[in-house]
């Protein structure tokens, strides 16, 4: 039976000419129990040494309700400070735009000074991908426009991703803006299928931009299921996982990659050895019957 394409060793982000690894890691995690700059560093080498070159933080990470606000950023400045060349290694993506605990804020002030705030705590004069986390309904998207083409034009940062937003919201912001929109970065996993059959994944490839899928292995609940959506999707990803030798999280990735919209997961794993490993998921080969077993046992009913 003929395979699906294998994912490309390199994606562009949208039409930036910024070329990434075809999985990305992110930092969600990373400040989470304390963990010192160079247990940091040893998770930052582990990406990029397996090739995963697009590394996704926010300002918000390491917030936990009350406090922490900033500190996955600044752990990765620390990173970055002590280990300088590190930053030329890889595609530095972050987000701002939640004013902590919530609401959202997107006004000019707080958007400019957000950036700035997100510059600092990352020691870098210039973040790759600077994503709005979640659209604040109250600012106007030409507003938000204006302040993410200075910022590109002022070069704090290279080019610019929406995250969370429906489509009209990503088809309003896009119209206002000059620098075009490179990515979206919704929810999406094997759990997750919502983008895959509600054209989010069909606007994305219409306007060229990449998506970032979010809590690829949906938060973790792919590795160990509850219920019977979820266990069927596990067995249907484990039929691929054991013919291929690989672990059911590859699989889930691998899933996800070879959707034509040229999805990058962002791998959430704060281990070194997982991080490692979830770049062979570039090496899965999909037959559109493996592939629509996963989807049809996501959706719970056959294909029609
Ligand atoms: P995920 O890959 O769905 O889940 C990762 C979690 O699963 C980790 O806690 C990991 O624990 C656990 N896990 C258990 N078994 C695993 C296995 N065999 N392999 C790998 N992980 C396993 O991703 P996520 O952390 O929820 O999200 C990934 C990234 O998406 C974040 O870092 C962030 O960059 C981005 N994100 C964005 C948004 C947004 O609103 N834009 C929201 C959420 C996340 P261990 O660390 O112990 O491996």
């Amino acid at each position: 039976m003929s395979q699906l394409p294998a994912p490309p060793a390199a994606r562009q982000l949208g039409s930036s000419g910024i070329a990434v690894s075809p999985i990305a890691w992110g930092m969600w995690r990373l400040a989470e129990g304390g963990r010192s700059a160079a247990d940091a560093a040893r998770l930052v080498h582990a990406a990029l040494d397996a090739g995963i070159t697009l590394l996704d933080t926010a300002d918000i990470y390491g917030f936990n309700g009350s406090s922490g606000f900033g500190d996955a950023e600044a752990l990765l400045g620390e990173v970055l400070a002590a280990e300088p060349a590190l930053r030329g290694r890889m595609v530095l993506a972050s987000k701002g735009g939640i004013m902590p605990p919530r609401p959202y804020d997107q006004s000019a002030a707080y958007l400019t000074a957000a950036l700035d705030a997100s510059l600092a705590r990352l020691k870098t004069d210039c973040i790759d991908l600077y994503q709005i986390h979640r659209p604040d309904i109250l600012a106007h998207p030409h507003e938000v426009a204006r302040v993410l083409d200075d910022a590109v034009s002022a070069g704090k940062i290279r080019t610019i991703g929406v995250s969370n937003f429906t489509m009209p919201q990503i088809a309003a912001l896009n119209q206002f803006l000059g620098h075009k929109l490179a990515s979206t970065q919704p929810e999406i996993s094997p759990l997750r299928i919502d983008c895959i059959e509600n054209g989010e994944l069909d606007q994305a490839m219409m306007l060229g931009l990449t998506p970032l899928a979010w809590s690829p292995l949906g938060g973790g609940r792919l590795a160990s299921p509850a219920g019977a959506t979820q266990l069927a999707v596990a067995s249907a990803l484990d039929v691929v996982a054991k013919a291929q030798d690989i672990s059911r999280s590859v699989a889930a990735y691998a899933w996800l990659m070879a959707h034509p919209a040229g999805i990058v997961p962002i791998v959430g794993s704060q281990q070194a050895e997982r991080i490692a490993e979830a770049a062979a998921a570039t090496q899965v080969r999909w037959t559109r019957t493996d592939w629509y077993a996963v989807l049809v046992a996501a959706r719970g009913v056959p294909l029609p």
